[in-house]
């Protein structure tokens, strides 16, 4: 299955990414993820990254779909993939369709997953990110068993430099802009799977699954 999960910052893909990866058993491709990565190891690319995420910003289109054309081109991604936070613009979703259509692929679904605002505000403020395996919770929602100790790895936890409010704020405001019309793009298709984020974890994974599963026995 070839997938791409979307939705406002703090909407919940992260985490629906991690729950979708073990049942279907594709691998999560959050560009996210390895602009962060690249930002630790001070990489050329990271350090760039870093300074434009910090702000709010988004990465220029040109590296973001360098990055995803050679991740795209790995052996594991030949079962399916499940695309976390890419493409964010036109430009990067007409290029992933280029992309595609080199090695005769096609998508079968994009998950916009819809928050409102202003939960969206407390979501991304209360983030915690294990600094070893990337698991996410949140302080009020998803808490650890431990404060601040991953319950997968044992990692420390760390609250992200663009989760302060007036970068969440900045980060909203671009998603809007940007990214938002790509589910018009999608819908005009027929790709579009809109999920009501605002539930419950388990509720918004529930819903996830069962379209999907609506979506297979339509193609049957
Ligand atoms: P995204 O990857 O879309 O930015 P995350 O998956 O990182 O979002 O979620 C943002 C924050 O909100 C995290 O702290 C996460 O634990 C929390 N969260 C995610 N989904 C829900 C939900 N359905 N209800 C309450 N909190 C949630
Ligand atoms: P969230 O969904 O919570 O905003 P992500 O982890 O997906 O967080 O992205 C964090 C930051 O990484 C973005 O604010 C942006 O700076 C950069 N980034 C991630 N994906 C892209 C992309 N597809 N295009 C440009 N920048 C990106
Ligand atoms: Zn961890």
């Amino acid at each position: 299955m070839n997938l791409i999960l979307m939705g406002p910052p703090g909407a919940g893909k992260g985490t629906q990414a991690e729950y979708i990866e073990r049942k279907y058993w594709i691998p999560r491709i959050s560009t996210g993820d390895m602009f962060r990565t690249a930002a630790r190891f001070s990489t050329e690319l990271g350090l760039q990254a870093k300074e434009l995420m910090d702000n709010g910003q988004l990465v220029p289109d040109e590296i973001t779909i360098g990055i995803v054309r050679a991740r795209l081109a790995e052996r594991d991604c030949a079962k399916g993939f499940l695309l976390d936070g890419f493409p964010r613009t036109v430009t990067q979703a007409k290029a992933l369709d280029g992309i595609l259509a080199d090695w005769n692929k096609e998508l079968d679904a994009v998950i916009s997953i819809e928050v409102p605002t202003d939960v969206l505000i407390v979501r991304n403020c209360g983030r915690r990110t294990c600094s070893q395996c990337g698991a996410n919770y949140h302080v009020q929602f998803n808490p650890p068993l431990l404060a601040n100790e991953c319950d997968i790895c044992g990692g420390e936890l760390q609250h992200r430099s663009d989760d302060r409010e007036e970068t969440v704020i900045k980060r909203l405001a671009i998603y809007a802009e940007q990214t938002k019309p790509l589910t018009d793009f999608y819908a005009e298709r027929g790709l579009l799977i809109s999920i009501n984020g605002d539930q419950s974890l388990s509720a918004v994974f529930r819903d996830i699954v069962e379209s999907l599963q609506e979506r297979t026995r339509k193609e049957v």
